[in-house]
């Protein structure tokens, strides 16, 4: 008599090959496969097929027409979509210079690293380091606040906690300090974040620390009038001020460029100083950026990405 099952299962529509010799289960979902294509990419697949009897490591007994179930323990069904949708389908679902969705970064970089499909998880990695690297010159924040990238897109079904999650998971620690900035300058920040956890209360810490930095203070000085050949500079100030940070603080201004700022009515040379000012504070916060979040110095990050065997 057979074990009643747990939970009902389905089949991939995309990935369900009546010629495959192995079925993958992730979660409730079944994908029937080839073990000779996940053997070309996985040398831990290659390692698993060669013992003959996959299915005793995987903890799963069961033969389905006539092929091994193998249980993918802990792994998430809508990343093995992902990975054997890049395998199967590969240019009909993406193209080399498309951005690559969250979910499929995230299959790539999870998958790729336990099973060692290694030149997906390398391709994920050189993406995701791209999009959230210490070089602040390719960092673009739009009106949403979110980083825009041309490597990765958001996809419906993940929130920004995912992409926090994935860079500590993975220690991807280059990329650390720009993803948690990113979380705490989101403007629905913080109602899709961490609700109740500890997560949430050290990025409230972090988001007062760094709405206090005001990229004008220096310009308040009255020194750097000190050459101007404008009628009313200070009035001018006040009021770039006021167009720059009104109706609230926003925590991204704070690494917004110059080229954005509306400096009107500042004659030249006082626009001349206060950009050179506005620039040093905009790298001292960059400097000081990943010690917000608890982290070590760019220094110490960078060349760090490479995720941990
Ligand atoms: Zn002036």
């Amino acid at each position: 008599m057979k074990e009643e099952c747990k939970f009902s299962t389905t089949r991939s529509a995309a990935i369900w090959f009546d010629d495959g010799n192995v079925i993958l289960q992730a979660e409730n979902k079944k994908f029937r496969v080839h073990k000779s294509i996940l053997a070309l990419h996985s040398p831990i697949m290659n390692d698993m097929f060669m013992l003959g009897k996959p299915d005793a490591d995987m903890g799963s007994d069961s033969v389905e027409d006539g092929c091994p179930v193998v249980e993918m323990k802990d792994d998430s069904a809508s990343e093995w979509e992902e990975l054997l949708s890049l395998i199967y389908h590969g240019y009909r679902v993406t193209r080399p210079n498309e951005a690559l969705s969250f979910v499929q970064i995230s299959a790539m970089l999870r998958l790729g690293h336990k099973y060692c499909f290694k030149p997906y998880r390398q391709e994920a990695l050189e993406r995701f380091v791209d999009a959230f690297g210490s070089d602040w010159d390719t960092v673009v924040i739009n009106d949403e606040g979110d980083i825009d990238t041309d490597k990765m897109r958001m996809d419906d079904a993940h929130s920004w906690s995912d992409v926090v999650n994935l860079a500590f998971d993975l220690r991807i620690r280059q990329s650390l300090p720009l993803v948690c900035f990113n979380a705490i300058a989101h403007k629905d920040y913080p109602s899709y974040l961490f609700e109740g956890t500890e997560e949430q209360k050290r990025h409230r810490l972090a988001r007062s620390i760094l709405t206090s930095s005001d990229n004008f203070s220096v310009l308040r000085a009255a020194s750097i009038y000190d050459t101007c050949e404008g009628e009313d500079c200070q009035g001018a100030l006040t009021a770039c001020i006021d167009r720059t940070y009104a109706p609230k603080l926003d925590v991204a201004k704070g690494l917004m460029i110059w080229d954005d700022i509306d400096s009107d009515g500042l004659c030249d040379r006082c626009k001349e100083a206060a950009q050179t000012d506005f620039e040093a504070s905009r790298d001292t916060l960059w400097i000081a950026l990943p010690s917000v979040f608890g982290l070590p110095p760019w220094n110490a990050l960078d060349g760090g990405h490479e995720v941990e065997d």
